[in-house]
């Protein structure tokens, strides 16, 4: 093969400058090999192998904790309605896994390709987090398991109803019932406050998760070619805003003491990996202490890999734990068009985008030629 013996790897100054990762001096691939050498190199040492496996085999330690659930969980089907926005999360969080290991696999086949397994890893980032918003919004969502007569402390101590129910409710919703035997009436003003932010979260949460996405991926992918002054304040932020946004119920819940101590501890320890890994990632530790010895093992990118992915794994073990509590019991029943639905129409409106970007890579790359 190709790349087995180390003499056919290439040194960073072998390859394309924009090619070439900070700190990793050799073990790149060449250029313009075939479909069959790349994949071939997922079991040489490259440079790209770790990264490679990092997030391959951690798809199916995913699926086995993922479909651990329905092992637990006997008296509903797996296709169950219940687990409509369960499934949506495995489908943003295996893409993202599997687009990301892919993305590695090939991505030294050429510029083009190399640019556009960025756009696709960036829409597969966004895709999760719409796939994460819509379990959390059902699962975690500030009506469920807070007063076991159906009340809601932040609709004001209303009866559940129904999504157009709660329209017409939306301008009653002001004043909370000093009755409510809960809330200390010192809390009314920020209850009254809460009880309108508790309408357009069940009207716009979703919504804006989706938007976000669409923004961020856009984001990204322009950051790739212009703006190169704030393309790290970019990506950083398209990281981080998903995640405030995508995590309100949560961070409600936590306010409102409404979380059960499992819960607390796998969503606090969620937030601390997604943290470990930005710092991986931004600092370029270990690589830049030491540049040239982790070229192939234990360089940033594969710790970044790990750490995210230990994120993602205590996320879906918040998600069960939630899952568990409402013991099939949801506020609103998910419908197929609300979650797989959602999910398939923000997947074509971000390959739309990533198609988008690369015709104009490939327009870019094909001009010398042409001239
Ligand atoms: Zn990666």
């Amino acid at each position: 093969m190709l790349f087995r013996r180390k003499s056919a790897l290439l040194r960073h100054t072998e390859v394309p400058a924009c090619m070439a990762e900070n700190f990793i001096l050799s073990g790149y691939r060449i250029p313009n090999c075939s479909f069959g050498e790349y994949l071939g190199s997922a079991f040489q040492p490259t440079n790209e192998t770790g990264n490679f496996w990092t997030h391959f085999l951690a798809t199916f330690v995913f699926a086995f904790y993922f479909l651990e659930l329905f092992w637990w969980e006997n008296s509903a089907p797996v296709l169950d309605p219940f687990y409509y926005p369960f499934w949506s999360y495995f489908i943003g969080v295996c893409g993202l896994l599997v687009v990301s290991s892919m993305a590695h696999l090939f991505n030294s086949m050429s510029i083009v390709v190399r640019e556009i397994c960025f756009f696709v890893d960036y829409g597969t980032i966004s895709a999760y987090t719409v796939g994460s918003s819509l379990a959390y919004f059902y699962y975690i969502n500030p009506r469920t398991g807070m007063a076991s007569d159906g009340s809601v402390p932040w609709l004001g101590n209303t009866p559940l109803t129904s999504m157009d129910e709660s329209k017409e409710l939306a301008p009653t919703l002001d004043a909370l019932s000093p009755s409510a035997a809960w809330y200390p009436a010192w809390l009314l003003p920020v209850g009254s406050a809460l009880a309108r932010v508790g309408w357009w979260f069940e009207a716009l949460y979703v919504p804006t998760a989706c938007l976000l996405a669409l923004v961020c991926t856009l984001a990204c992918c322009c950051s790739r070619q212009q703006w190169p002054r704030y393309r790290y304040i970019i990506r950083t932020l398209v990281f981080l805003l998903p995640f405030v946004v995508v995590s309100t119920p949560v961070f409600y819940k936590l306010y409102m003491g409404a979380c059960s101590s499992s819960l607390a501890l796998f969503f606090t320890r969620h937030c601390l990996w997604l943290l470990v890994s930005g710092v991986f990632n931004i600092c370029k530790i270990p690589e830049r202490f030491s540049p040239g010895k982790f070229d192939i093992w234990g360089h940033s990118h594969q710790w970044f890999h790990f750490f995210t992915f230990m994120s993602i794994l205590d996320e879906l073990h918040m998600i069960k734990e939630a899952m568990k509590g409402l013991e099939g019991d949801l506020p609103r029943p998910p419908t197929f068009l609300a979650t797989f639905g959602v999910m398939l129409v923000l997947l074509l409106g971000l390959a739309a985008i990533v198609l988008w970007f690369a015709m104009k890579v490939h327009a870019v790359e094909r001009k010398p030629k042409s001239q």
